[in-house]
């Protein structure tokens, strides 16, 4: 039997079609979950939960078992692999959804395996919020839980992610999201809104601007690791707060200097991730080159 895995992360799994200025690339491996267990698995011991179709390809598979993802919680649904194509814009900040198709997703309801249930940290990543809750209610006592959202399910399961969100110990969405979820323009006033919903910190990612995280003590801003070029932001969300947690799950803590200190490390191993498509990066990525960029980007914020 495997061991109990100290972080447990729940989301998609999709094959992906990602067409950017320069480059399309066709069924490549995507989704938030897998994003984010990649990112994860440089820190602690990560199992995954999700599904896949009867047509998802060995190679993939195999690719998160060389990461060390642990697959125990890994469903295979009959039918085809969730599917989504998306495509950007010149200036690659805005990205248009050309196709959703749920496929295994219709009928999936995430199971957690029993070594699984003691997790001590949490992540829901971007699925439907009933699904989130659903997993939820199945662990027994985690020490912190994360939820990531996205503007689908605010605008059609609204109540079930407000419900969800309350259970959380930290939010994370984007700018657009955060105002698209409290109808407010001022991201003082959204952040301040979602933190009477419930969790203790509200993560807001702003992209190539970096990230602020609110809490009753004030905000605190982290820029994002700048890049000279970068092939496909796909999945930077994922991979920041999988990353993030995964350090966090690594100090053992749950306090905001914790919290704080993992954002440096969820901005770092993001901005690896976007050098490629898919996991392509994170595949050839080894911990000394994460601590390596941490290292001089810590130094880089401190002197501002
Ligand atoms: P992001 O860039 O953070 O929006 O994440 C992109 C990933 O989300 C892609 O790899 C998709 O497979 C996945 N995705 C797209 N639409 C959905 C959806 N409706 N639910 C869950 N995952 C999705």
């Amino acid at each position: 039997m495997s061991s109990a895995p100290e972080l447990v992360i729940v989301g998609s799994i999709g094959i992906d079609t990602i067409e950017t200025p320069r480059e399309k690339r066709v069924e490549i491996l995507g989704g938030s979950v897998s994003y984010a267990c990649a990112a994860a698995s440089f820190f602690v011991k990560t199992g995954m939960v999700g599904v896949v179709g009867t047509d998802f390809p060995d190679e993939h598979r195999a690719l998160w078992e060389r990461m060390k993802i642990d697959l125990t919680g890994l469903q295979t649904g009959e039918g085809k692999t969730f599917r989504w194509s998306g495509v950007y814009e010149e200036n690659m900040d805005n990205r248009r959804t050309l196709l959703t198709e749920l496929n295994v997703f219709e009928t999936f309801s995430p199971e957690l395996p029993e070594v699984y249930r003691d997790a001590p940290y949490l992540f829901l990543a971007n699925i439907h919020p009933a699904l989130q809750l659903h997993v939820l209610e199945q662990v027994h006592s985690p020490k912190f839980v994360l939820i990531d959202t996205m503007d689908l399910w605010i605008n059609i399961a609204r109540d079930e992610l407000v419900e969800v969100v309350g259970k959380c110990d930290m939010l994370t969405l984007n700018e657009s999201e955060a105002r698209l979820f409290t109808g407010r323009d001022c991201l003082n006033e959204a952040a301040a809104e979602l933190l009477t919903m419930g969790p203790e910190f509200v993560l807001i990612k702003k992209g190539e601007s970096g990230s602020i995280l609110f809490s009753a003590h004030g905000d605190y801003s982290v820029p994002a690791f700048k890049l000279e070029t970068f092939k496909d932001p796909t999945g930077a969300g994922d991979t920041f707060a999988g990353g993030l947690m995964g350090a966090l799950a690594e100090s053992g803590k749950t306090d905001e200097n914790a919290i704080r200190e993992a954002m440096l490390y969820g901005s770092v191993v993001a901005a690896f991730g976007v050098e490629e498509f898919s996991l392509e990066r994170l595949a050839i990525l080894d911990r000394m080159q994460i601590d390596d960029r941490c290292a001089s980007f810590r130094a880089a914020c401190l002197t501002g």
